[in-house]
């Protein structure tokens, strides 16, 4: 179990890198910190690594407090985005590496080495120098240095990131049955929403050194806390459409639409709808944003339609065989629908 208390991190200069940050992370759970370049995802999982000191606050694993720990008596075991192997060793080498430092005996930690390689599938590549590797069977050697020494966390930093797309996502579907063979506390922090959803049993949504949102993948893409995770969240963005209220109903983007209780008239609203819950209709109805078909997005199995009109564009996400024709004139339908106030997800 990993806590965070009131952690604070500001860097010479005064970057606020990090800005009060709260947070558990259960024992085994496989935890997922999002949000953009620049936010403090790799400060935090530094200052929980002991390779960045915290300016203020308090870091406790497994009921211990580290606060105060060099990293090498955490007991975490890091991975790189760029992997950081050692170009001058061999695979088992790099892999044995972790048990040299800690003083474990040559035969036992080469016997270590060979066992997690087998794990990892890197078997046949043990006599190889990293520069000798595809980037997947670096990645995987980065992964069985981090295993061998039997760390009480996991600490990754886009380790995927370097991959190419198809690899990527074989080495997530690989990841994340290795997390759950090992049941190892995992702090995973990725720019990628899809792959913070795909992997996590929770989701931390970060921005400017904070903590938006803490939840699971299917929380934070159903109800995301604010018009910042929900413009971040999803495949396809969601549409988030300035409205307001008026007479017990609210107006958006030319559809009238039935309003949550307890909004007052003038009210700064934002209607959102993901572009999966929104149905195209060829007929007029009052309660769907009307439009000109503009864009046509081939996304395999479904289309990805673009309504605009008036300068306002509304998206919808429709079945194979359903599209429309460029130029038709259509109605997308709300089916699920949050309002914002003020940024903030509004109680339905
Ligand atoms: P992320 O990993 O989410 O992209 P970082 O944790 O790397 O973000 O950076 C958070 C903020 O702290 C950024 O504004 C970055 O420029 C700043 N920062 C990171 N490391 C340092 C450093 N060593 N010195 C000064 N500023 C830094
Ligand atoms: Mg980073």
């Amino acid at each position: 179990m990993i806590s965070l208390h009131g952690l604070t991190k500001v860097f010479p200069g005064g970057v606020r890198a990090l800005d009060g940050i709260d947070l558990t992370i259960g024992d085994g759970e496989f935890f997922a910190l999002l949000g953009p370049s620049g936010c403090g995802k790799t400060t935090l999982l530094r200052t929980i690594a002991g390779l960045e000191t915290a300016g203020s606050g308090t870091i406790s694993i497994n009921q211990r407090d580290v606060t105060c720990l060099p990293p090498g008596r955490r007991n975490v075991a890091m991975v790189f985005q760029d992997y950081a192997l050692f170009p001058h060793m061999d695979v088992t080498e790099n892999i044995a590496y972790p048990l040299r430092i800690r003083k474990v005996p040559r035969a036992e930690r080469l016997a270590k080495a060979a066992d997690v390689a087998r794990r990892l599938s890197l078997s046949e590549l043990l006599r190889r120098r990293p520069a000798q590797l595809s980037g997947g069977q670096q990645q995987r050697v980065a992964l069985a240095r981090a295993i061998a020494c039997h760390p009480t966390a996991f600490l990754f930093d886009e380790p995927l990131s370097n991959l190419d797309a198809r690899l990527r996502l074989e080495a997530r579907t690989f990841l994340k049955r290795l997390q759950r063979e090992l049941a190892v506390t995992t702090v995973f922090v990725t720019h990628d929403q899809a792959e913070a959803l795909a992997l996590a049993d929770r989701i931390a949504v970060m921005s400017r050194g904070r903590m938006i949102q803490v939840g699971t993948p299917a929380e934070v893409f159903q109800r995301p806390a604010t018009t910042f995770v929900a413009s971040f969240i999803g495949s396809t963005p969601m549409n988030l459409l300035p409205a307001r209220a008026a007479g017990g109903s609210l107006y958006a983007a030319g559809a009238v639409l039935p309003a949550p209780a307890g909004l007052t008239d003038g009210d700064d609203l934002v209607y959102g709808v993901r572009p999966e819950y929104m149905d195209l209709s060829p007929t007029e109805r009052p309660d769907a944003f009307p439009g000109t078909v503009s864009v046509l997005e081939n996304l395999g199995t479904s289309t990805l339609v673009t309504l605009e009109e008036g300068g306002t564009f509304v998206q919808a996400v429709v079945d194979e065989g359903d599209e429309p024709r460029l130029g038709d004139h259509a109605w997308a339908v709300p089916r699920r629908a949050l309002v914002y106030r003020d940024g903030e997800l509004l109680a339905p």
